[in-house]
């Protein structure tokens, strides 16, 4: 009985960090799942023995929790269809293909790589499309269970149906497979391991999965799911192949376009609230118009999968990277700040030796000019370096002839609310002593500003001084000022 709410999956093959296409398959079918109240279910197909290993299985787990997803079976947390490693179910598997050699829906191959190779060779060469000649086919199964049994070497083909297959997609709508696209295919290599093919049906059906979103690259597989299906008698799950994701040029978005993996972003200082917002919006759409930005509670809210769409996604990290800095602007200051951490201390800021609702407060007055966590130690240094100088773009109101006076002015009135009240200054306090700089110097507007800007931070811009000059303190002003006449 297929479950009635939906189960759906991600199925990884733990052969390198979590890929960001990866990571919107995870996305759309948690989502899918958490908007139905279905369940998802997490499987590891680490039957490629050669690329598969434990250490990518962690990596991938590790940058799914970090996305903050999780998931209601699958390794280490179990569950009833386990166990969730297909390596740990080859037993599953050598029993599904024995069920299907012995009634004649698949048999054992014993031609050699190098004879299929030679005929691969000759079928090219004659303009054909390779496929398995069926020298095998006529084999009784007394014979090969013999030679079998002797020790010869053996894959497990599956007798394909030459027939059309169409399939319903929910993204693509009707797909043909027209017959004679693929022939007998292997279901066990030589020395009975599995391939993904097979086991992906065997799977998803005992783990009564009952929709398959997957990337739109799955789709040429999907007919020879669909024959294992047909064989065995069991019911399709609904497929869903996602959108290809492009690079900004169009082409499949690969390394060359840049960072492809979760990891990569998240050390270059993205949030996942805003990877997933981005991704989100790669083959899928809200259903509110021009809505771009969404938490996590609106999609699942509102995600369906009659919006999803087929045509390729543009992967553009222009727009990743603008809306990173949205979320950085938009999230709690303790939360956001909790995050940066990593990335200012790296960036050799001393976030242990200032108290953190002081670092809350600088982080704030900042995060408007960050496009990335790792932007911040940068901008950061505003609070903590006495040695600036005059950045490029400062240089000229250096030269401004308001420059000496304004700067004179603002160290003798920092120096005097020293000498009355110590370190400690507000933010109105800065104002008031502006205004006496105005007074005593006759300097307004930008001949004014400017110079107080650039003398207590050698920056033209940046963020508003009386947030910025407070956290810094009167008395490193006052020696900032004082050190900037010199
Ligand atoms: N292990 C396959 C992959 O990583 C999963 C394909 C599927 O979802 O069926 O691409």
């Amino acid at each position: 009985m297929i479950s009635t709410k939906p189960r759906v999956r991600f199925a990884p093959s733990p052969t390198g960090y979590l890929h960001v296409g990866g990571a919107r398959t995870v996305l759309f079918n948690w989502l899918y799942a958490k908007n139905t109240g279905g369940q998802f279910i997490l499987r590891v197909e680490d039957t490629d023995q050669e690329r598969s290993t434990r250490e990518h299985e962690r990596m991938q787990l590790e940058d799914i929790k970090w996305l903050g997803f999780s998931y209601d079976e699958g390794p280490e947390v179990g569950g009833p269809h386990g166990p969730y490693r297909q390596s740990e179910r080859l037993d599953v598997y050598a029993k599904c293909a024995g069920e299907l050699i012995a009634n004649g829906k698949a048999y054992y191959c014993f031609c050699s790589e190098e004879t299929l190779e030679q005929k691969r060779q000759a079928a090219m060469a004659a303009g054909a499309v390779p496929q398995y000649d069926g020298t095998c086919r006529g084999i009784s199964q007394a014979d090969a269970k013999a030679r079998v049994g002797k020790g010869e070497k053996a894959v497990v083909r599956f007798l394909a149906k030459v027939k059309d297959y169409k399939l319903d997609d929910l993204v693509r709508g009707e797909v043909l497979f027209p017959a004679n696209m693929v022939g007998d295919f292997v279901i066990l290599r030589q020395g009975g391991m599995p391939v993904y093919n097979f086991c992906v049906v065997i799977d998803d059906h005992l783990m009564q999965i009952t929709h398959v979103l997957r990337a739109e690259e799955h789709l040429s597989n999907t007919v020879r799911q669909m024959m294992l299906y047909e064989a065995y008698g069991w019911e399709l799950p609904r497929f869903g192949h996602m959108s290809l994701i492009l690079g900004s040029d169009r082409q499949k978005l690969s390394k060359r376009h840049g960072a492809t993996s979760v990891h990569q972003y998240a050390e270059e200082g993205y949030l996942r609230e805003a990877l997933l917002n981005f991704l989100v919006l790669l083959g899928w759409s809200s259903p509110t118009e021009n809505k771009e930005i969404m938490t996590i509670e609106e999609m699942v809210r509102d995600f369906s999968l009659d919006r999803l769409n087929p045509a390729p996604g543009v992967f553009d990290p222009v727009k990743l990277k603008w809306m990173n800095g949205q979320y950085i602007k938009a999230l709690p200051l303790a939360d956001v700040t909790a995050r940066a951490l990593p990335f200012l201390e790296k960036g050799g800021i001393p976030v242990a030796k200032v108290e953190r609702a002081w670092l809350e407060r600088a982080f704030d007055a900042i995060r408007p000019y960050l496009e990335t966590l790792a932007d911040a130690p940068k901008h950061m240094r505003l609070f903590f370096d006495e040695t600036y100088g005059v950045e490029p773009d400062a240089v000229a109101v250096k030269a401004e002839p308001t420059y000496a006076a304004v700067v004179t002015a603002l160290r003798d009135a920092l120096k005097t609310h020293v000498s009355a009240h110590g370190d400690a200054l507000t933010g109105d306090e800065f104002g008031k002593i502006q205004d006496q700089v105005k007074t005593a110097s006759g300097a307004k507007g930008k001949g004014l500003f400017m110079p107080i800007r650039v003398a207590l931070t050698g920056h033209a811009h940046g963020p508003d001084l009386k947030i910025l000059i407070p956290l810094v303190g009167a008395k490193r002003a006052a020696a900032r000022a004082e050190k900037a006449l010199g």
